[in-house]
């Protein structure tokens, strides 16, 4: 009898996590999987589906317009339940450290189910930042038996708090498995303006933000300083898929709406999201998987927080934290444009994150928990290589960079 994984999801990022996890074990011979969305986020997880096919077992459909945290877990709560009594699986697979994630683990130690943690042992040391994030992925580690660690550091984080080494495997992020994938797809973007964009050839800036920690006054003060720079460098192009959050979009879109060079969209579905930031040439962003994905494109990234979890890329130079301070954004951001040098010390082609071989680490790691296979070799980050001499080309291929 095959073993049955249980893959709960509810949000973008999830969804493209989990993605190549769920089509690796589709391959096990050992294992079943079932899938369940918890409907965290409604539109932008059926984009994600869409791009890797993925159609959920279940979906728990929680989503509501502003309800509340606990509104919303409590809803997870009852909701699954039930479907991992009927389901009866032999582990439960939660991601990262959305409420999502928290509320899943919850229900299925609960129900004396293992947790697996997708992602497993990223901390700032500060549980209130990100909200509510560090403390999904604390609480998430309590109950896991089965640590996923991403990186060596996420690894040793955990031993830190006293997991046990044996219960954790460094697998590399599955973020890239994605990255590698729609890389080679090479996909049309649907909405004209974006084409129009690519077609001048201008130098591009990508925006990203949503954060639920500046909600109160760090999005209005990134897109006041966005806003000036797409001022002074009005030969450049910005472009910024807005979450559909409305809240971020009552603060974002006032300071943007007007400017010729600026184009904010939807979210982008995964595939026309990832050749963006391939053909852009710096990004601006909150957003944690955006910062794995970045530094194998080589593109310099300044992070629109106080703190992070994913500190290989920081110590690697290609990513530098500048929180929401807005002169502080223009002042980086204005020297990675006109200073070459200060741009060629932040680009990289190697990634920390991985090699693209997560998920088969994963469902290797998932057969020997469950007792019917062995690991592979954990992860590891190659070395940095030294930073190029000239300013490197906004063009390179996703591909390419990748391919090692
Ligand atoms: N992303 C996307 N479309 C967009 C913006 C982002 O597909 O318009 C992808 C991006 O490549 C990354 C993920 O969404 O893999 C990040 O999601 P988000 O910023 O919502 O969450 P976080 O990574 O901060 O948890």
């Amino acid at each position: 009898m095959p073993h049955k994984v249980m893959t709960v999801y509810g949000t973008r990022p999830e969804a493209i996590k989990v993605a190549p996890v769920v089509r690796a074990l589709e391959e096990s011979p050992v294992l079943t999987t079932v899938t369940v969305s918890t409907g965290q986020h409604r539109e932008m997880l059926g984009q994600v589906q869409h791009v890797f096919g993925i159609v959920p077992d279940h979906d728990l459909d929680v989503f509501a317009a502003g309800q509340t945290l606990n509104a919303l877990m409590s809803k997870i709560f009852t909701r699954l339940d039930p479907v991992v009594a009927a389901e009866r699986p032999d582990a439960v697979l939660v991601q990262g450290d959305t409420s999502t994630a928290a509320a899943a683990a919850i229900v299925a130690f609960n129900r004396q189910v293992p947790v697996v943690h997708l992602e497993a042992g990223l901390r700032t040391g500060d549980i209130g930042s990100p909200f509510p994030e560090e403390a999904n992925r604390r609480l998430v580690s309590q109950v896991a038996g089965l640590h996923l660690a991403p990186t060596s550091s996420a690894k040793a984080n955990l031993l830190l708090e006293g997991i046990a080494a044996a219960s954790i495997a460094v697998t590399g992020n599955t973020v890239i498995d994605a990255l590698v994938h729609t890389a080679s797809q090479n996909v049309a973007m649907t909405d004209p303006a974006l084409n129009e964009v690519l077609g001048t050839g201008r130098p591009l800036l990508l925006v990203t933000m949503h954060r639920r920690e500046s909600w109160d006054s760090g999005l209005a003060a990134v897109a006041r300083a966005v806003r000036r720079l797409a001022k002074q460098f009005g030969d450049w192009s910005v472009v910024l898929p807005l979450h559909r959050n409305p809240v971020v979009r009552g603060a974002v879109l006032p300071q943007l709406a007007d400017l010729p060079n600026v184009l904010v969209t939807e979210p982008l579905p995964y595939g026309e999201f990832t050749r963006l930031l391939a053909a852009c040439r710096i990004v601006l962003t909150d957003s944690g998987g955006i910062q794995e994905e970045a530094p194998g494109l080589g593109k310099p990234v300044l992070v629109l927080r106080d703190t992070t979890e994913r500190p290989e890329a920081v110590q690697a130079g290609t990513v530098r934290l500048v929180g929401t301070d807005e002169e502080r954004i223009v002042e980086e951001t204005s020297r990675l444009v006109t200073d070459g040098s200060a741009y060629a010390r932040m680009v990289g082609a190697e990634n920390p994150y991985g090699d693209g071989r997560a998920a088969r680490r994963v469902r290797a790691a998932l057969e020997a928990h469950l007792g019917v296979g062995a690991r592979l070799p954990d992860f590891a980050a190659p070395v940095p290589a030294p930073a190029p001499a000239a300013p490197a080309s906004s063009a390179i291929a996703p591909a390419d960079v990748l391919a090692g």
